[in-house]
């Protein structure tokens, strides 16, 4: 039976053969990787990646899609976890320190959720791939000046190298989004050139509230988390926006709130 792609699972399914091609050689996979494909559909991706690799782990929602993946595929092939991907533990699949490789054509509507969900797990992960709406890319990718720039650049961009490889017109998916989309690369950077961050919360704390209002200067918009003096005290603008502000700056400015909690 036809399946009739459910707009509330964002179900756009990919039709372009030589997109997908693309994709999964963009990916590589040898063929003992432990490799997680995030919503698998039809299967336009998990057939070819299936050819690649040994074992292959997806995580799908939709009853009538994980019905039809388990007429297809044997559990020695395709481990299946049924559920919300936002509520998925990934590193416990993780076959040791840094191993996990994470495919997906993400539904569009959570989107943004999911990318702040998987970055929890990205000292499991040695790469991700994934097509997204090109929006989401470009604020992913936004360095300090860009207007896109917000608090999802922030937060991957301190802990991933970010690559966009592949840009994607409507047409490659059935049915077609309203927007373009774009094929994005996410690599954990090792863990020695992450900035030291002492208190995490704290940094989170300071990038949400610093983009909280993103027309306004870093002064108005980082009263609850800050004085005026501790941006001088680490070189930070006060009439600067949270768009303009490098990593660093927002990294000093959480160490320097850490050490002196108000
Ligand atoms: N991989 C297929 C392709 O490229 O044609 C399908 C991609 S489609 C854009 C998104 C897929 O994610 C669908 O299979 C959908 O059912 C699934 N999905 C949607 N929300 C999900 C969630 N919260 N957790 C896991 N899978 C989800």
């Amino acid at each position: 039976m036809k399946h009739i792609p459910r707009k509330r699972f964002g179900q756009n399914f990919l039709v372009d053969v030589q997109l997908i091609n693309a994709i999964v050689s963009a990916v590589s996979p040898a063929r003992g990787d432990t490799v997680v494909e995030i919503g698998p559909g039809l299967g336009a991706i998990t057939e070819p990646l299936l050819k690649r690799v040994d074992h292959l782990h997806v995580v799908e929602i939709d009853r009538d899609l994980i019905a039809r993946l388990k007429r297809l595929h044997a559990p020695e092939r395709v481990t299946i976890h049924e559920g919300d991907a936002l509520a998925f533990d990934f590193s416990r699949l993780a076959p040791g320190q840094g191993g996990l490789r994470i495919v997906g054509n993400l539904p569009y509507n959570i989107s943004t959720p999911l990318l702040f969900h998987l970055a929890e797990a990205a000292e499991h992960v040695r790469d991700m791939h994934f097509m997204l709406q090109k929006e989401v890319v470009e604020r992913m990718v936004a360095g300090p000046g860009d207007s896109d720039r917000g608090r999802l650049s922030v937060m991957l961009q301190y802990r991933f190298d970010l690559e966009w490889l592949i840009d994607v017109p409507p047409e490659s998916f059935d049915p077609p989004p309203k927007v373009d989309s774009a094929v994005v690369r996410l690599t954990p950077k090792p863990r020695e050139a992450l900035l030291p961050v002492q208190d995490w919360t704290v940094f989170d704390r300071v990038v949400t509230a610093a983009f909280s209002q993103r027309r306004k200067m870093v002064r108005n918009t980082l009263k609850p988390v800050c004085a005026p003096a501790d941006l001088d005290a680490v070189g930070i603008d006060p009439q600067a926006r949270a768009e303009d502000l490098t990593l660093e700056a927002f990294v000093a400015l959480a160490n320097r709130m850490a050490a002196t909690p108000v």
